[in-house]
């Protein structure tokens, strides 16, 4: 069979650093695309010296020609505070760069697969969430450039699919944590984890009553490459572990685990965060036969393992 090529947009990311090692390892050619925003060389660095590894660094609301048999696009900044760094360059790698990888994909007649997010369903009305609820996201509040950018990125897909034929796949990612997350990230998982091991308070935003559902990074990487080689479904699938968390628990655990003397201090709720989320993954199951078995002590105690490993002694 012919090696497969395929371009991994936001490869040196925390996600797109998985996914590059898992195809490298099936012995796909893979190129991995990133401007290094929030990505890194380190995360990459142990792939440089395979044959079937190359990296190019772009921005994506550029253009690019490339031949490739799949494009997984997963650029774009994930955390809140990236995101919200710099908004309206969110909005232009949301909708620019996935125009240019719909146009790639519809010359090069490649498979694409979009990286689209729970925040989708904002602050959601409907619990579990599955595909078919639309979602309450406000368009002009300090999230929308990420919510909706994702919003435009998953109309973008469908509607390239519909006028041109684009063989699409569309997954949304809920909470995924592990090993290679920044140290700046500024997520919850790696805040807590990072605040815990160096014995700083651990900064729950609101009362802590918020949930969120946290899948382990390498079932995330499974599901996304099984959507990717689905053949009669386009999606939008939701990819998740449905046990939900609130951050209150998340950060008793953080502390337990660790053996840590921090403390729990209480920070202002930001505008907009969204009271709770589980994924309904039922389409999942069906579909890609599909389900996360890794529970969340169990992910963390890697991720732990991990962040011992990189910070500073
Ligand atoms: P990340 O910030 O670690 O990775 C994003 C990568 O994209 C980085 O390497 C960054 O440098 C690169 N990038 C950003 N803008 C770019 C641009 N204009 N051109 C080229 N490269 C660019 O985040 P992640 O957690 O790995 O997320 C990867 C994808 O998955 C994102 O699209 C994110 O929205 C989506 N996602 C992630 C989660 C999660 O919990 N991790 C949840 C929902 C959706
Ligand atoms: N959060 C928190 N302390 C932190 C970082 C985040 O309490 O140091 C909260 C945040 O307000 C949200 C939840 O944890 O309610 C998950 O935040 P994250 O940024 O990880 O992801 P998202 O809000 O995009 O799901």
């Amino acid at each position: 069979m012919k090696k497969k090529r395929i371009l991994v947009t936001g490869g040196a990311g925390f996600l797109g650093s998985h996914l590059c090692d898992r195809l490298v390892a099936e012995g796909a050619d893979v190129l991995c695309l990133d401007n290094f925003f929030t990505g890194s060389k380190k995360n990459i660095e142990h792939l440089m010296d395979c044959k079937n590894f190359e990296i190019i660094r772009h921005d994506l609301v550029e253009p690019v020609l490339l031949e490739v048999d799949q494009i997984y696009n997963l650029a774009c900044p994930a955390s809140p505070v990236h995101y919200q760094y710099n908004p309206v360059k969110t909005v232009k790698t949301n909708v620019m760069g996935t125009i240019n990888m719909l146009g790639l994909a519809k010359r090069v007649t490649a498979r694409i697969l979009q990286a689209s997010t729970s925040e989708v369903y904002g602050d959601p009305g409907e619990h579990p969430q599955k595909e078919t609820y639309w979602g309450n996201v406000n368009c002009i509040g300090p999230r929308s450039c990420y919510d909706e950018g994702k919003r435009v990125a998953e109309t973008l897909m469908v509607d390239y699919h519909r006028q041109n034929g684009v063989d699409i796949r569309i997954i949304r990612i809920f909470n995924t944590y592990g090993p290679r997350m920044a140290i700046s990230d500024g997520r919850v998982v790696s805040n807590f984890i990072i605040q815990a091991l160096t014995n700083r308070p651990i900064t729950i935003y609101g009362d802590g009553t918020q949930t969120r559902s946290f899948c382990y990074v390498s079932e995330m990487i499974d599901g996304m490459i099984r959507m990717m080689n689905c053949e009669d479904f386009i999606g939008p699938v939701n990819l998740g572990n449905p046990n939900e968390f609130s951050i209150k628990e998340l950060a008793e655990l953080a502390v337990e685990m660790t053996g840590s003397k921090s403390k729990i201090v209480y920070e202002s709720l930001p505008e907009n965060d969204p009271t709770q989320r589980q994924p309904d993954i039922t389409l999942a199951k069906k579909k890609l036969n599909w389900e996360p078995a890794i529970q969340l002590r169990q992910g963390l105690k890697e991720t732990i393992q991990y962040f011992k490993s990189v910070l500073p002694k």
